[in-house]
């Protein structure tokens, strides 16, 4: 049933440490709303069971992208739109780029924030097994100080994270350390654009003298949550890209994918695409071999 929008109070803060007072003075009270992609399709569905919305959107202390010599940083309310427009972003962190050229339309690009599609927590969205391979760190801030720690603690299970009520993330950290590597990403879904993961896997790796020297791996729709693809990874490093190799990792990817039947495709065939990405990217690496 929709949603009432005469049980919601809305307000719009003009800055951020009018927020964090906010979200501070009753924590789990007020709900921050960014692009609104996501809570709006809630409340239109009578699924947005906050009636008090804080919005962050527009506010320039979540706006900024910075680019530092080892790092860039993107503000939590950083759009998809400024996102894949963004030309340091697509030189040095290109899955980032494509991943935000897939999110809905150029109009949902135009609204959904980074923030907003990291902490709606769907194992299906499109940022994380990017940030994931990119060894990203998340920054989350509250009246009570900021925190940073690596974005691949920040998911703990289906839709549930190590936010706080009175916190907002502040921005994703991106160290610049990967234009050597060997990168992948690849969605599979129903339709090239507006379509919602099926299956999807990002890969970062560098090969030396046939020897896998770095490699990570990630995943979404095969868990209750975006994830490193930590077995499949173990099963990879250190060794070289033989057929016993390939056997061992796609067999620890079998092993370590726990994805679910929904309306969109079923466990098992999200198992098999998945081992299906990762060997098409094995071969990508097999292909350039030592020049990785
Ligand atoms: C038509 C359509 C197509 C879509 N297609 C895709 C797709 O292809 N791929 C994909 O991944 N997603 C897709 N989405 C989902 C959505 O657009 C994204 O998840 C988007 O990034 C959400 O961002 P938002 O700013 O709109 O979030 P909102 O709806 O404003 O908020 C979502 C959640 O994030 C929280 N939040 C927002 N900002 C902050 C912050 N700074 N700190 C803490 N919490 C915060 C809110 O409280 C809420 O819990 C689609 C949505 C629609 C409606």
């Amino acid at each position: 049933m929709r949603g009432d929008p005469e049980v919601h109070e809305l307000i719009a803060a003009s800055s951020l440490p009018e927020v964090l007072a906010q979200l501070g003075s009753a924590p789990g009270m007020w709900m921050p709303i960014a692009g609104g992609t996501e809570l709006m399709v809630a409340h239109a569905a009578g699924r947005l069971n906050t009636p008090k919305l804080i919005s962050v959107w527009g506010l320039p202390e979540l706006g900024f992208i910075r680019v530092s010599d080892d790092c860039i940083s993107i503000g939590g309310g950083v759009t998809f739109g400024q996102i894949r427009r963004h030309a340091a972003i697509a030189a040095d962190f290109p899955l980032l780029s494509r991943a935000a050229s897939w999110i809905g339309s150029i109009a949902n690009q135009n609204r959904a924030t980074l923030a907003g599609n990291i902490v709606n927590g769907s194992p299906a969205a499109d940022a994380p097994p990017a940030l994931l391979v990119y060894d990203a760190e998340i920054e989350l801030i509250s009246q009570r100080g900021s925190r940073r720690l690596p974005y691949s603690h920040f998911h703990l299970g289906y839709k549930q994270s190590v936010l706080e009520p009175d916190e907002l993330v502040l921005a994703l950290h991106l160290p610049r350390r990967f234009a050597k590597h060997a990168q992948y990403l690849r969605k599979v879904g129903t339709r090239k654009a507006m379509a919602i993961t099926k299956v999807a896997l990002a890969g970062t790796a560098v090969v030396d003298d046939g020897i896998v020297a770095e490699i990570r791996l990630a995943a979404a729709s095969v868990a209750d949550r975006p994830v490193r693809m930590t077995a499949a990874e173990t099963a990879l490093l250190g060794k070289k890209l033989s057929f016993e190799t390939r056997r061992a990792v796609r067999k620890a990817l079998l092993n370590e994918v726990r994805p679910i039947d929904d309306i969109r495709s079923t466990a098992e065939y999200r198992r098999h695409v998945a081992a299906n990405l990762l060997d098409e990217f094995l071969n990508e690496l097999t292909r350039e071999g030592s020049s990785v």
